[in-house]
């Protein structure tokens, strides 16, 4: 950890206990995220992305606990904070937007509302000078007419527009962290871009970090500073963005790489994506040794029987077998 960093996740495990036994959906995950610096977790549906950051944040969905591990934002670890505590947290240090900008805005108080309120919650600022920041924040995320909209109720926002207002929502409390949970997914392919865009340049002038969770590794491509490959609750990759994908080491990254549309290579041969073989294990039947193994095309016989440890090859870091032949 250094002065620069904002967000040190360290061993996180986070356990659900069921009848038939103990799921691990989150497995020693470590990872930081620095002022400014822009981190992308990725990975396929169940692979343990959504729960990273809920966890985070506080927001685990019960029996889902923190067995282990920690969560530190600036200097301050956070992950054993009580109900009260946490609520503080959110909102005035970590912002949040999710899938559904309907999930996070009220449908029975106007924007202008909304925004000043938590101005006001986060901020201890006055009734007008909360107004006055709310109407900058419209004019910030680009909301045309920015004036004659505090007025308006969600309904009323085209999905584009709204999602504009969840971010100046989580915004406007100036945290120092955004925990960005699939915010584009839900948008039109054409508005998706300018909303990942302004989350990127906001946050860049404001210096907050970001944790930008996405199944899309285009979205990873084009908006963030580092990514973090999630597999079946373990981290399999960490790296700078660009050297993750243009030189990925792990074969489950290779393989997310290598299915993501690329609009340079659509001619020809290049236009079939690769597919990776089978799907996510579920948590109560994963493999022994690499949870990947069973999808693997340059799986070994040590692959089925232990679990790799997190090793540096070339410029990133990999959970693979691969990367201790390599250096051996
Ligand atoms: Fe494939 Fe083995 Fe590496 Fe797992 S450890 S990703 S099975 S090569």
């Amino acid at each position: 950890m250094t002065e620069h960093t904002l967000l040190e996740v360290k061993d996180l495990k986070v356990q659900i206990p069921t009848r038939r036994g103990v799921l691990t959906p989150v497995n020693e995950v470590s990872f930081t995220i620095g002022r400014g610096e822009i981190v992308g977790v990725v990975g396929e549906s169940g692979a343990g992305k959504s729960i990273t950051g809920s966890a985070i944040i506080g927001l685990l969905d019960r029996p889902a606990r923190i067995s282990s591990g920690s969560v530190t934002l600036q200097g301050e670890v956070i992950s054993g904070l009580n109900e009260e505590q946490l609520r503080r947290v959110r909102g005035k240090r970590i912002g949040t937007v999710f899938q559904d900008p309907l999930t996070s805005l009220d449908p029975l108080m106007s924007i202008g509302d909304q925004l000043s309120e938590t101005a006001m919650a986060h901020l201890a600022i006055s009734r007008e000078a909360a107004r006055e920041k709310a109407l900058q924040a419209l004019i910030d995320v680009g909301i045309p007419a920015a004036e004659s909209r505090l007025d308006a109720y969600p309904h009323e926002f085209s999905g584009g527009m709204r999602q504009r207002v969840v971010i100046a929502l989580a915004l406007i409390g100036e945290p120092d962290l955004i925990i960005a949970d699939e915010p584009t997914t839900a948008l039109d392919v054409s508005v998706q871009a300018q909303v990942l865009m302004l989350l990127k340049r906001l946050c860049r002038e404001r210096n907050t970090g970001v944790m930008l969770i996405t199944h899309d590794m285009g979205v990873i491509a084009e908006t963030t500073d580092r990514v973090v490959v999630l597999y079946a609750g373990r981290v399999a990759e960490i790296g700078n963005t660009e050297q993750v994908l243009t030189s990925a080491k792990h074969p489950y990254t290779r393989g997310l790489v290598g299915a993501t549309p690329n609009p340079a290579n659509m001619d020809g041969d290049n236009a079939r994506l690769n597919q990776i073989p089978g799907s996510m294990p579920g948590l109560l039947a994963l493999p022994t040794g690499c949870p990947f193994h069973p999808r693997c095309s340059e799986v070994m016989p040590v692959c089925k029987t232990e679990q790799p440890a997190l090793t540096p090859l070339g410029d990133t870091t990999i959970a693979c077998h691969l990367a201790t032949e390599a250096s051996a």
